[in-house]
């Protein structure tokens, strides 16, 4: 059977023959593993299909229990990224997170859309692509449904005024990550006394942070430049999060945080 699809290249590897497979999120099958013999160092547009940060369109042969590309063609390469470090680390983190929160053949067309849109606008961003990143990764939490409980404490479900007639106002909040949202005093107190809990309580407010990041369009964040003590934190904490709830920690490598 013969399929038509647009996809991002999220890896390849060598195989038999002289061919390679290259795994690709398709906007309607998901992620697939289709082979090829199409020769990568060429110039042809389906040569350019194949490389990291395109968006193409495949046209496949669905075997039995395995996919071939019988023609590729680019419909855009977003090579700037490739030409600033900063863009460059950030993106190949966005394609490494994409490949392992995607399982071959489920299709998730919002998430596909939404990383089209990062990577238009990766291509631009400036200083601003670790925050672009950040805001992409917390898109994607709501869409592959591990949204962290924002609105009252994650264990006892206290509402936030509350918290704030308990605490006083303008206090900065606890986020839990081995909870997976908003945390109280006391809950807090009882998640410390275990081991390996992790609490964070950053000196800005980070349901503004969460909720910047989930209500602005991405294009937003190629012009936003956080503080730099923000990034860090969200970072760390998303790092942590990612790998907890998805498995799919890929921030925790960057050279930020090894500083
Ligand atoms: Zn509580």
């Amino acid at each position: 059977m013969i399929i038509n699809t647009e996809g991002i290249v999220l890896r390849q590897r060598k195989i038999a023959g002289n061919r390679r497979m290259i795994v690709i999120f398709t906007r309607q099958y998901g992620k697939i593993s289709a082979g090829t013999s199409i020769n990568e160092r060429s110039r042809s547009r389906s040569a350019l299909a194949l490389r990291p940060f395109t968006f193409a369109e495949y046209e496949l042969f669905k075997g039995r229990d395995s996919y071939s590309i019988n023609s590729a063609s680019a419909r855009r390469s977003y090579y700037s990224i490739g030409e600033d470090l900063d863009r460059f680390v950030n993106a190949s983190s966005f394609i490494d997170y994409l490949d392992k929160v995607t399982a071959e053949g489920e299709p998730m067309p919002v998430l596909y859309d939404l990383s089209i849109e990062y990577l238009e606008s990766a291509a631009r961003a400036g200083k601003s692509a670790d925050t672009l990143l950040l805001a992409f990764i917390v898109k994607s939490l709501r869409i592959l449904g591990v949204s962290p409980e924002l609105k009252s404490c994650v264990n006892c479900g206290k509402p936030l005024s509350e918290m704030a007639a308990e605490e006083g106002q303008g206090t900065f909040r606890r986020f839990s990550v081995t909870s997976g949202g908003i945390i109280c005093e006391h809950c807090a107190k009882i998640e410390k006394s275990e081991s390996g809990s992790l609490i964070y309580r950053p000196s800005f407010d980070i349901i503004d942070v969460f909720k910047y990041f989930q209500s602005k369009p991405l294009r937003t964040f190629e012009k936003v430049n956080l503080r730099e003590d923000v990034v860090y934190i969200v970072k760390k904490m998303l790092s942590e999060y990612t790998g907890r709830y998805l498995d799919a920690d890929v921030l925790s490598g960057s050279a930020e945080l090894e500083v």
